[in-house]
């Protein structure tokens, strides 16, 4: 039996490979041993490959020792293949891309039925491909059709569902029993071997140009495009790999997947992907801007109140996370909707296998409905998540303050509020900070954490520790107006409506957003945020400001659709676009048009609109910067692709000058400065 056991947790890197290596050949050369379970001694059976080999092979410039270095692991990978001893992995934890690439390479899988076990070849992500055997592996052994969504989409499932698709072979209970069947399965297969290394294997589904097949590709490859809008080349890699690969003998496939895996490597994306999503995530996640000294914090109980759709999810994310869990809104039949949601995911959790049954339960019993803040007393943590309104919101810290525990924190979801102020009606503003989630809230990663400007040390602290208790990935603000993520998000929204005041076809605006590489359109993104709450903002930040925005593209446009069309945008059934009653997909509105006559725009004109879209939040961003928001420039590129999907291919808002390269951002940034106004001056020095 060999087990990985890396402190602090199992990767690839250029030490373990060798161990393994090492140990391998001990046993396939031990003659008193008939067969080999690969298995962790760890939570985790085996996560890929760690930072800093990545890292160190992105380094590498030179083409050949490249490929040389990706080449060496499938070395070891193939030593396992065909070793001539039967080989079984027993997963026990995570499998995830390389470390499903090491359990791929042996002759059987099983997999502990756990909620903490998942499978799959996430390295798309990261702006790479399955690099050790994946884009071959996979699809001779499950076909074509099902492998290519998990390797395009680096979708990761559970231990059941992994069975189910075909990624293993067997499910076990328990970890005894794990082992067991794998001895058992070991005795009765001796001479197990990889059916593709036989020279009459057949892919099953058949070959890539069966006629079956051939629309498959074609499919994966128009889908492929319109997911990417060519700002991700891995994935057309990855297309590659499987398309070339799959038409030769296996070993002639590896050496094309080593090839495109190196290419991959070498992309701008891949290294921006990587440093940001990976490096500084990982880094945010050890919180680099705890205080030091504080002791840990000590939260058991925590009130929510206001149960609409931020507090509800926010709720159901602290019961999952093991805490003792209160909420609370003014209407009694939506306090009670809080459990009925959290009863809805996990039900569709325990379906997939992402729970057991007593697990779900044991959330489930963690979360109570308050029907007054007596029974919040003694809350160490206390999420106020109620209407956008200055007075709900201070009526409320008034009323909850009493039943606090006594070194208990309050914190404010709002979007806009700024905290300091919100603080100064509570009698300690040092215990009391900014939780910004976003929706939705039970699956966003990304919490921003603000500070007023008298928030304590152990505040911060707690807040963080809280956010890496549920699971989530903070970055520190300071106090401003939209903090950091709401006003560099919104610059999108507005360049979408500027647009729309243009002439600019709507249908157009949209799809060049999305070509930038944002997630949705600017148009349906207003719509979703609600038309309203942007103008509500908008009146609420002019009262504050005692004057009148008049270059902001909202104040027209939320007078016309919220006074006068009465379209406020999804939740209201019509904004930008139509919401069908009968369920059928929306559509932009028709009478736009009407409204805003569109004016011929040549392609010419594209490449300035889809620069538009990136470079006014990448400048809003860097005036954050210079005004102190961000505590670091990790912090927004983090934060601006885990809160909002900024072009994720860019590394962030600061990392895209890298991304495009410095001299190239400065001249494209002054063009548009000139061209289309102030708001695109980056603010370098
Ligand atoms: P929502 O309207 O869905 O829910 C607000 C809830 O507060 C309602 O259920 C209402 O009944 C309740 N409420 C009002 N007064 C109350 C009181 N005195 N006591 C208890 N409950 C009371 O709104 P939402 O979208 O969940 O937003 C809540 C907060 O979160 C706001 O501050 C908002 O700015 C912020 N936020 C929203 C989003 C988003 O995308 N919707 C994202 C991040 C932050």
């Amino acid at each position: 039996m060999l087990a990985w056991n890396m402190a602090p947790v199992n990767v690839l890197n250029a030490e373990s490979i060798a161990i393994f290596r090492d140990a391998l050949e001990e046993v396939l050369t031990d003659e008193r041993c008939e067969g080999v379970v690969i298995t962790s001694a760890r939570r985790e059976f085996l996560a890929g490959a760690d930072v800093y080999t990545i890292e160190r092979l992105m380094s590498i410039s030179d083409v050949e020792e490249l490929y040389r270095a990706v080449w060496s692991l499938q070395e070891v990978f193939l030593r396992i293949e065909t070793g001539g001893k039967p080989v079984v992995a027993a997963i026990n934890g995570a499998a995830l891309g390389g470390g499903y690439e090491l359990a791929l390479s042996c002759h059987y899988r099983i997999a502990l039925d756990a909620a903490h076990v998942e499978i799959g070849l996430p390295e798309v992500q990261l702006g790479l491909l399955p690099g050790a055997g994946g884009t071959q592996r996979l699809p001779r052994k499950i076909g074509l059709a099902s492998a290519l969504p998990l390797i395009l989409e680096g979708r990761r499932l559970s231990a059941r569902e992994a069975y189910n698709q075909g990624l293993i072979e067997a499910l076990a209970e328990n970890p005894s029993q794990l082992i067991e069947k794998a001895l058992e399965w070991l005795s009765t297969s001796p001479s197990a071997q990889n059916p593709w290394h036989d020279p009459g294997f057949q892919i099953p589904g058949g070959p890539i140009y069966h006629p079956r097949n051939a629309p498959l590709m074609t499919g994966a490859i128009a889908k492929a495009h319109e997911k990417t809008q060519g700002n991700y080349p891995n994935i057309l890699y990855a297309l590659s790999a499987l398309y070339e690969g799959l038409q030769v003998p296996f070993m002639k496939g590896l050496e094309i997947e080593a090839a495109y895996f190196v290419k991959a490597l070498q992309t701008p994306s891949a290294r921006a992907m990587v440093r940001t999503l990976f490096v500084e995530k990982q880094r945010l996640d050890k919180l680099p801007h705890r205080p030091a000294g504080v002791a840990p914090a000590r939260i058991e109980k925590v009130a929510v109140i206001g149960a609409g759709m931020m507090g509800r999810a926010i709720a159901y994310v602290c019961a999952a996370a093991g805490y003792d869990t209160w909420i609370k809104d003014q209407s009694p039949d939506i306090a009670r909707g809080a459990r009925t949601f959290a009863e809805k995911i996990l039900r569709q959790r325990r379906d997939r296998g992402r729970l057991t049954p007593s697990e779900a339960e044991a959330i489930l019993n963690r979360l109570h409905i308050a029907a007054s803040y007596e029974e919040m007393a003694g809350a160490d943590l206390v999420i106020e998540a109620v209407i956008e309104d200055r007075p709900t919101k201070n009526q409320v810290y008034r009323e909850i303050e009493p039943y606090l525990s006594e070194r208990g924190v309050i914190a404010s979801n709002t979007s806009t509020l700024p905290i300091t102020s919100l603080a100064s009606v509570t009698s300690r503003p040092e215990r009391f900070i900014g939780l910004h989630f976003f929706s939705p809230a039970e699956r966003m990663p990304l919490v921003e954490v603000i500070l007023g400007e008298k928030t304590g040390s152990e505040a911060l602290a707690w807040a963080l520790d809280f956010v890496r208790q549920i699971g989530k990935t903070p970055i520190v603000v300071r106090d401003s107006r939209g903090f950091f993520t709401s006003r560099v998000f919104g610059t999108y929204v507005r360049e979408g409506l500027r647009m729309l005041l243009e002439g600019v076809p709507p249908a157009l605006i949209e799809n060049l957003g999305r070509k930038s590489g944002m997630p949705v359109g600017p148009l349906a993104l207003a719509d979703e945020v609600s038309i309203t709450l942007m103008y509500q903002i908008l009146r609420q930040t002019e009262a504050d400001l005692g004057r009148e925005l008049t270059e902001d593209p909202v104040r027209v446009i939320g007078k016309l659709f919220v006074e006068e069309l009465g379209r406020p945008g999804r939740k209201g059934g019509a904004g930008f676009y139509e919401y069908p009653s009968d369920g059928q997909t929306k559509y932009l509105w028709p009478e736009l048009a009407r409204h805003f006559p569109v004016r011929e725009v040549s392609p010419g004109l594209y490449p300035d609109l889809v620069d538009r879209f990136l470079y006014v939040q990448v400048a809003e961003a860097w005036r954050t910067w210079r005004e102190g928001i961000l505590l670091g420039q990790a912090d927004g590129d983090v934060g601006s692709i885990l809160g909002w999907g900024f072009a994720p291919y860019t590394g962030g808002v600061f990392h895209f000058a890298e991304y495009i390269g410095w001299e190239r951002f400065r001249r494209r940034s002054a063009e548009l400065t000139e061209k289309y106004g102030e708001r695109f001056q980056v603010p370098l020095e």
